[in-house]
């Protein structure tokens, strides 16, 4: 059989993970069984849609190299594949079941309706529709009829019994019918089909052999197979994913950190990052193994190896998968990326000189094993970028000395930083350690205030890297404006 999932947002906000995490689920299984991924969008709620919010779709799944094979741009056998497009189908097919007896028409007008919600909540009893019109008479419809009252079209759920359907992960599952959402609106009175109805009519004529979605829709789902059961019509398998929670166990929003795709993107964090980890959470692959590629994903998928239990997003583990993906990128792939962050800080102009671009070229092995996200570049590099200056003299001073002998110190290293140009940095540890003892002091306190007097900071890259990369001159520049602060 031939595989063919989807993945069908609704244009009603950004992309974020978990959107995409059920993106990636799909394009895996996909991939994995040489089938066909489709891009559907379910645009039937106008009044939250965007056009934003579809051009964000595509870039997200791009920026990510999940490519579909049929959709909205690229078309297919089995379009048009925007639900906006196809209202004229769902109509017909909403006609179809009422002609079945398998769907009614209801004449309910909002305000009753609304009674009705007063009512139910007044009294505590059930809630949903009270089915009021699945009882009307041929001759009361045919009066409602002809005063042109309008109606909508509802599923006639079964009153008794129960709806089973299994799914991939979580089993066998059984509802009884008198539990699901009673007569749902397939078809509004302005010809509008409802989530459920387009949802359903699209997965069959697309042909959609496996539904991929999140556990959130799991209650949906007995209402779909009575549909499908209604038209006489095979359902798909349905595979309902983990959710994803933050840390304390709420599902995943803001209130835990970035969750759309274009924070993420604006933050700096590499695609490849984040598809590794998204396609961890909630699935496994090899024992032992942390690192893959969205092609390595793809030819190890299995949906067996889905989980059942919700998993847990942390940040601190996609930090980690960031900056194990930016020590795999060439040193002129993560100078590319760095530059604009670089830029944004005003540390390199809009267009870069020639000086800039050598200073870049000379920094990135500097911080090549030291960052967890490129937007970060500028906070560790701005000392080769601007002539920083020393805010605290106080932090000149190593702890248990004085001013005095950190002067001493800075004074003692103009004489070794001129070697640092070319000598290796084997060769200067053993030079500027000699150098220390005849001092009286720790390595670490001698070079402590070169640091500071060169970098501006306390911490930086390497210091004999760092100063290589700035170039002499300047490290003795800014070492002799430290010991004038002393
Ligand atoms: N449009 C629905 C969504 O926004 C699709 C759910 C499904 O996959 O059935 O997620
Ligand atoms: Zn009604």
């Amino acid at each position: 059989m031939e595989v063919r999932v989807r993945y069908a947002p609704s244009p009603t906000g950004l992309q974020h993970i978990g959107g995409i995490r059920t993106a990636l689920f799909n394009y895996l299984f996909a991939r994995s069984m040489g089938g066909t991924f489709i891009l559907r969008l379910e645009d039937t709620d106008r009044t939250r849609y965007s056009e934003e919010y579809v051009k964000n779709l595509f870039d997200s799944l791009a920026w990510f190299g999940m490519d579909w094979d049929e959709g909205p741009d690229v078309g297919g056998p089995y379009g048009p594949y925007v639900q906006s497009e196809r209202f004229a189908l769902y109509a017909e097919y909403a006609e179809k079941l009422v002609s079945m007896g398998k769907a009614y028409r209801c004449y309910c007008t909002s305000e009753r309706l609304e009674k009705l919600r007063e009512e139910q909540t007044a009294a505590k009893s059930g809630s949903g529709y009270d089915r009021h019109c699945r009882n009307l008479t041929e001759a009361e419809r045919a009066d409602l009829e002809r005063k042109g009252v309008k109606s909508v079209i509802r599923l006639k759920v079964p009153l008794e019994g129960v709806t089973k359907f299994h799914d991939h992960i979580l089993g066998d599952i059984e509802w009884k019918n008198e539990d699901v959402n009673p007569d749902p609106v397939l078809l509004k009175s302005d010809g509008f089909p409802t989530y459920h109805l387009a949802n359903v009519v699209d997965d069959h004529f697309m042909k959609i052999t496996h539904v991929m979605r999140a556990q959130e829709w799991i209650p949906s789902t007995p209402l779909h197979v009575v549909m499908y059961e209604a038209f006489g019509w095979d359902h798909p398998e349905y595979c309902h994913l983990p959710m994803v929670m933050g840390e304390d166990g709420h599902k995943l929003s803001k209130r835990h950190g970035s969750t759309s795709v274009n924070e993420f993107r604006s933050n700096g964090y590499l695609p490849d990052a984040i598809i590794n980890y998204v396609a961890l959470l909630g699935c496994s692959f090899e024992e032992g193994r942390d690192i893959y590629s969205l092609a390595d994903l793809a030819k190890l998928f299995k949906m067996d190896k889905l989980n059942k239990a919700p998993a847990v997003f942390d940040y601190k583990k996609l930090e980690w998968y960031d900056g194990q993906y930016i020590r795999t990128k060439s040193e002129a792939e993560l100078a590319a990326l760095c530059l604009p962050y670089l830029q944004a800080s005003g540390l390199v102009g809009e267009k870069p000189t020639e000086a800039d671009t050598k200073r870049l070229a000379a920094a990135i092995p500097l911080v090549r094993e030291r960052l967890s996200f490129v937007k970060d570049a500028p906070d560790m590099l701005r000392f080769l970028f601007a002539d920083v200056e020393v805010a605290n003299p106080a932090d000149l001073i190593p702890k248990k000395l004085d001013a005095a002998k950190a002067k001493a110190l800075l004074e003692a290293s103009l004489g070794f930083i001129p070697a640092i140009e070319t000598e290796s940095d084997e060769a200067m540890e053993a030079k500027a350690r000699a150098m220390a003892e005849g001092l009286g002091v720790k390595l670490g306190d001698l070079m402590m205030p070169v640091r500071v007097a060169v970098t501006g900071t306390k911490v930086s890259p390497p210091l004999f890297g760092s100063i290589r990369a700035l170039g002499t001159d300047a490290a003795l520049k800014r070492v002799n404006r430290a010991i004038a602060l002393l």
